[in-house]
C-alpha cells in the first residue's frame, strides 16, 4: 500500500473504529476522538458515505438555536458480519449487521472434530447456506469470527486441542477456504466479550462469565477487559480439583470440576445411576433410551419434580458453587454471569449454586456480588467473536498509524 493510500486507510479506520464503539457521533465528536482536523473529516466522511459504510442520522436534532449538527453512524447494511460459535455438541451461527442486529442465526448439531478437513468443509457450506438464506452475497461479508473449545490462542489464530490442521493454523485454513479475514478466539472469552460487548456485563469492570455447556469455561474481566494471561490460557477453571482422588478427567488430572459439573459428568453420572436401578421419571417411560439421555431431559425431569433429577442438579450446583467460591476470593467480581448450553434458569441448580459460592467466600469480598443469568445465553459467544472480527477490520494498529496521523 503506498504511502498516501495508506494515510487515507488510517483515517478511514479511525473513524469506522469509533463510530463502532460509540455508536453515533457528530462531526465535533469524531474530531475529538480521532484527532483528525474538521476539513479533513468532511472528507473522509464523504468517502466512507460512497463507499456505503457510513451514513448520517436524520433524527438527532440540537437543542436550543441554530443549524442541527450532522450526525453518523455506520452504515447497518454496509456489510455483515459472521460469528461462529463452536461447542463440542452444538455449534451456533450468527449472520450480523454493522449495528450487531441478527439477520440470520442457525443452532447445529456441531460435526465430528476429529477430520479437521472434513469438518471446514461443513461448516463452509452451512455458512454460504445461510448467506443465501439472507438474500445477500459473499461480497458483503466482511469478516467471519470463529470461536473454538479447548486450549485456544487466538491472537495467533492457533487450535491446540481441536481443529489441527497438517500444514496451516486454524486460522489460515479457514481464511483460505472462505477467503475472507477470520478471527479466532477461544469459546469462554468469546462468550466474555460478548457480554461485555452487548450483554449483562455491559459497562462493567470485573465480571467473571461462566459458560456452562458441555464442559465449564470462564471468560474473565479485568479492570473492563479480557484478562489473557501469558499465553493466553488464562481460565481454565474446569480443571481445578475439586473432589480429590476423583474420576480421570480428559485433561489426565484427578477430580476436576468438569468431572463432576458440567453437562458431559451430569450425562454420564446420570446414566450410571439408571444402568444400576435408580428409579426416576427419566427410565420411567416405555420408549425411554438411555443412549439419548443428555443434560436436557435431566434439567427438564427436575421441573418435572423427578427428586433424583433435582438431587443430581443440587450436586453439579455444590460443585460450581465451591469453585466460583474460590473465584470470588481471588478476583472480587461485581458481578457473575452464567450462561453456555445448560440453562441454569433452574432453581435447584441455581440455588445451589449461589448458596454454595456464598458459603465459600469471604463476606466482606461477596457482599456486593450479582448472579446474572446471561440474556445473550447460547449466542453470546458467536456475538463476541463477530465483533473481534468487525474490530480486525477497522484496526490501525498495523498501519503504523503514527508515522501518518
Ligand atoms: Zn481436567
Amino acid at each position: 500500500m503506498g504511502k498516501v493510500r495508506r494515510k487515507i486507510q488510517i483515517r478511514k479506520n479511525l473513524v469506522l473504529k469509533t463510530l463502532l464503539n460509540e455508536k453515533i457521533q457528530s462531526l465535533t465528536e469524531l474530531k475529538n476522538h480521532t484527532g483528525i482536523s474538521l476539513p479533513v473529516l468532511t472528507n473522509i466522511i464523504k468517502q466512507l458515505k460512497k463507499e456505503n459504510l457510513v451514513v448520517q442520522v436524520k433524527e438527532k436534532e440540537t437543542i436550543g438555536a441554530g443549524r442541527p449538527p450532522q450526525v453518523f453512524k455506520l452504515n447497518r447494511k454496509g456489510g455483515y458480519i459472521i460469528g461462529i460459535d463452536i461447542g463440542r455438541t452444538f455449534t451456533n451461527f450468527l449472520l450480523l449487521d454493522l449495528e450487531f442486529n441478527i439477520v440470520e442465526e442457525r443452532r447445529k448439531s456441531t460435526y465430528s472434530l476429529d477430520d479437521p478437513g472434513v469438518f471446514l468443509e461443513e461448516i463452509f457450506s452451512e455458512v454460504k447456506s445461510i448467506v443465501t438464506a439472507a438474500k445477500l452475497s459473499w461480497s458483503q461479508i466482511l469478516g467471519i469470527g470463529v470461536a473454538i473449545p479447548g486450549i485456544v490462542r487466538g491472537q495467533e489464530g492457533i487450535s491446540e486441542t481441536y481443529l489441527k490442521f497438517k500444514n496451516h493454523s486454524v486460522r489460515d485454513a479457514f481464511t483460505k477456504k472462505f477467503k475472507k479475514p477470520v478471527h479466532i478466539e477461544h469459546d469462554a472469552k468469546a462468550m466474555a466479550l460478548g457480554e461485555l460487548w452487548m450483554g449483562k456485563a455491559k459497562g462493567c469492570q470485573n465480571v467473571l462469565c461462566l459458560n456452562l455447556g458441555w464442559g465449564v469455561g470462564l471468560g474473565i474481566i479485568v479492570d473492563g477487559k479480557i484478562y489473557y494471561g501469558k499465553d493466553g490460557f488464562a481460565g481454565e477453571f474446569g480443571h481445578i480439583q475439586v473432589v480429590p482422588d476423583g474420576d480421570l478427567c480428559y485433561c489426565g488430572k484427578f477430580g476436576c470440576l468438569e468431572t463432576v459439573a458440567s453437562g458431559k459428568a451430569l450425562t454420564r453420572i446420570a446414566k450410571n445411576k439408571l444402568l444400576n436401578g435408580q428409579k426416576s421419571i427419566l427410565n420411567k417411560e416405555k420408549d425411554f433410551d438411555i443412549n439419548k439421555l443428555d443434560a436436557r431431559s435431566i434439567l427438564e425431569a427436575a421441573n418435572k419434580g423427578d427428586q433424583f433429577s433435582i438431587e443430581l442438579l443440587e450436586t453439579t450446583g455444590k460443585y460450581l458453587g465451591l469453585g466460583i467460591g474460590y473465584l470470588i476470593n481471588l478476583f472480587n467480581p461485581e458481578k457473575i454471569i452464567l450462561g453456555g448450553g445448560i440453562t441454569v434458569a433452574n432453581p435447584y441448580l441455581l440455588d445451589s449454586i449461589i448458596s454454595t459460592a456464598m458459603k465459600q467466600s469471604l463476606t466482606h469480598i461477596n457482599k456486593d456480588v450479582q448472579f446474572e443469568l446471561s440474556t445473550l445465553g447460547f449466542r453470546a459467544g458467536a456475538i463476541g467473536v463477530a465483533m473481534l472480527a468487525v474490530r480486525d477490520l477497522f484496526e490501525v494498529d498495523h498501519l503504523n498509524p503514527t508515522a501518518y496521523v
